[in-house]
């Protein structure tokens, strides 16, 4: 039984899909949750219900990870509001697919903004508030381990990015008792790839159990890693994909 009681977690762009179930799950085990996220500010509010809900504190920043005040500024708010963190939770990340040579400098700056840059930057920003049983954990993507079909070349690289990152600063944070880890999804049903889409079939394909996953199937590998019960785990990567890297 994952148990998280008194903890307190930031998970951003949690207003909806992965980062939204996260969040609730957190609660649902016991951690009051911030979450950021860019332009839903009614789905935000909701997620922040269900948390209350759960008899937990919720707490909604909104933040733009491309923005680095703004992160910055969001990991110190959710810190100051919840009385400190223990979690952080680096989750808001884009999708741009299609073409290399179709993808303009400014998709290209957003994928590396968002999916990179901003792991950086909010965990530079959280470090200073965890303690002893810290736990930083991101969400990465199976495309880091395979890329079986075109079009997602920068995508899948911005989430390799994030194994040296994870890696580097567990040996960095090991001595103060805090652990770093990658959960890295398969196809997940969310807006950014919806289990009814277009390519739906030829992803589901691609899986040894032949099916999308549940944004509530990452959620319970995150609370695990947020656990205790996860304290000997660091540095590593995680990958809940219904074997489509097998
Ligand atoms: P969704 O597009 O369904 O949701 C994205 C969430 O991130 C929303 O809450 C959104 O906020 C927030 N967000 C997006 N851009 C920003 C930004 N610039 N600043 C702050 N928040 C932002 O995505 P998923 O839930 O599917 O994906 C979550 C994570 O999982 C991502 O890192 C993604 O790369 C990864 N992933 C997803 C897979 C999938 O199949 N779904 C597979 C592998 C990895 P708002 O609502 O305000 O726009």
């Amino acid at each position: 039984m994952v148990e998280l009681t008194g903890k307190r977690a930031l998970v951003t762009g949690a207003s909806r899909g992965i980062g939204a179930a996260i969040a609730k799950d957190l609660a649902a085990k016991g951690a009051d949750v911030a979450i950021t996220y860019e332009r839903s500010a009614d789905r935000a509010a909701e997620v922040v219900r269900a948390i209350a809900a759960k008899g937990r504190r919720g707490v909604a920043i909104q933040a733009d990870s491309a923005d680095p005040a703004a992160l910055k500024s969001a990991v110190n708010e959710a810190a100051a509001k919840l009385g400190g963190l223990d979690i952080l939770v680096n989750n808001a990340g884009i999708g741009r697919v299609g073409p290399i040579t179709e993808l303009s400098l400014a998709d290209i700056d957003a994928l590396l903004n968002i999916n990179v840059r901003a792991v950086v930057l909010a965990s530079q920003a959280a470090i200073p508030h965890l303690g002893q049983g810290g736990r930083i954990i991101s969400i990465g993507s199976t495309l880091a381990e395979r890329v079986p079909f075109a079009g997602s070349t920068v995508y899948a690289m911005t989430k390799s990015a994030l194994h040296a990152f994870t890696r580097g600063l567990s040996r960095e944070l090991g001595p103060q008792g805090v652990t770093v880890n990658l959960v890295q999804p398969g196809s997940i049903d969310t807006d950014m790839n919806p289990a009814s889409g277009e390519q739906a079939d030829q992803l589901r394909a691609l899986t040894a159990l032949g099916r999308y996953g549940k944004p509530e199937e990452i959620a319970a590998v995150v609370a695990f890693l947020a656990s205790p019960a996860a304290g000997l785990i660091t540095g590593t990567m995680i990958t809940a994909d219904a074997g489509f890297s097998a």
